[in-house]
């Protein structure tokens, strides 16, 4: 019998949503409702290839949203009648939350209570439950973490050298995003290596237009680079990445930025496209440089620069490595940051198989390497497929 799982991505104005086949990982229908509480809110969807519009509202807020979405899945009573169980993306479960959870009241108060660390995300993923517990009152439906599988991480890599009492009574410490995708291509790289995770030894890229690197020693997270935000580590898109941590109160008390022009500034302004001046989009980038443009290269070869340091920095981490990995939008896609990577770590052990590196893309993964260099592989991410089946073993622990 069929088992599908309804994945959803509650942002503060959007619902992604997924119908999911928890046995192939296929998204049956997808589709996207967008500019929630503003005159231009819309609701569009794709099943089998067909792209369509769902009727929303002006000014619809999530529930109105979720209300749409069950008057489309009730065009596919196929769909419908498959469903078992709602799975929710969680951004920050906190210490609290090791692995995904059934959702009842306590732990709504425990994603509320974690809410302060993640003010953009946590309440809109919160506001998402409710809607959907109110629009699929009959399904069990599961909170899956984006920091659960980084819970992991030993005490002197997750916390900060700040005063200890930082991270007792306020929680301070990092702890990593992008947790589902991670795992998913952990799991995928074991098996493309026909080796138990649990002896594997992995550096995983996610470079997208948020990006994060991890070291899994023995199947385990032991190390990540987001930190207490997505904000600290690789550059990304709009983000900075690692800053020297006083540049902050120095752009506040000498150069007359407020915090949120500061917090701002960091997270929206600066990564690839506060160093090119152009765009925090790659494949932008890697057009404009292909045509002389030297802010689109430098910001380029920062990216690159930092993600180089970043896998140096975990070789020592992991031990003997059996794979790094390379996902998201642009460990996926672009050909052009995956060689430009490796030909600077060539002296640790990289090398790249030029026709493989250009045939894996657009959906295909496979090995990128040479046999002689350390198994380099690219790995579409499906984090809907593991937030799907954790919905599915969650509900049916009770
Ligand atoms: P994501 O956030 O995972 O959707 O990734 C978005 C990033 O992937 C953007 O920077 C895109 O420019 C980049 N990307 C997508 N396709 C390509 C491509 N073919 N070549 C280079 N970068 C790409």
């Amino acid at each position: 019998m069929n088992q599908y799982v309804l994945v959803l991505n509650c942002g503060s104005s959007s619902i992604k949503f997924a119908i999911i086949d928890v046995a192939s990982g296929d998204a049956l229908l997808q589709g996207l409702a967008e500019n929630l509480g503003n005159q231009s809110s819309q609701l569009r969807y794709t099943h089998a290839q067909q792209k369509a519009q769902g009727a929303l509202s002006a000014a619809a807020n999530h529930q109105d949203a979720l209300n749409a979405i069950v008057d489309v899945l009730q065009q596919f009573p196929e769909l419908n009648q498959a469903l078992v169980a709602v799975g929710h993306r969680v951004v920050h479960g906190g210490e609290t939350f090791t692995h995904s959870t059934l959702i009842n009241a306590e732990v709504k108060q425990a994603i509320q209570k974690t809410a302060h660390m993640a003010p953009l995300h946590n309440p809109a993923n919160l506001a998402g439950i409710e809607s959907a517990q109110a629009a699929f009152p009959n399904l069990p439906h599961v909170a899956v973490f984006d920091t659960a599988f980084f819970q992991t991480m030993p005490k002197h890599a997750y916390l900060y050298a700040l005063p200890y009492d930082l991270y007792t009574k306020h929680g301070i410490r990092r702890y990593g995003f992008h947790g589902s995708s991670h795992y998913f291509v952990a799991h995928q790289a074991a098996h493309l290596l026909h080796k138990d995770i649990h002896q594997c030894n992995l550096i995983t890229a996610h470079l997208g237009n948020g990006c994060s690197i991890a070291a899994i020693k023995a199947g385990r997270a032991v190390d990540t680079s987001l930190g207490f935000t997505p904000l600290e580590g690789l550059v990304m898109g709009t983000r900075c990445g690692d800053i020297d941590p006083s540049l902050p109160s120095f752009l506040i008390d000498q150069l007359g930025y407020t915090s949120q022009q500061v917090t701002d500034l960091l997270n929206k302004q600066s990564g690839l496209l506060g160093i090119s001046e152009l765009s925090n989009d790659c494949r932008a980038l890697e057009e404009e440089q292909a045509k002389g443009n030297r802010h689109a290269k430098l910001a380029l070869d920062m990216f690159v620069y930092r993600l180089v340091k970043y896998i140096g920095a975990y070789l020592a981490v992991v031990g003997p490595l059996d794979a790094l990995v390379f996902t998201g939008g642009i460990g996926e896609n672009s050909a052009y940051i995956r060689s430009q990577t490796l030909i600077q770590l060539s002296h640790l052990g990289f090398e790249i198989d030029k026709l493989r590196n250009q045939q894996m893309r657009f959906g295909r993964s496979g090995l990128i390497s040479v046999a002689t260099s350390h198994p380099v592989y690219a790995i579409a991410t499906n984090e809907e497929w593991v937030i799907a089946q954790d919905a599915l073993q969650y509900t049916n622990k009770t």
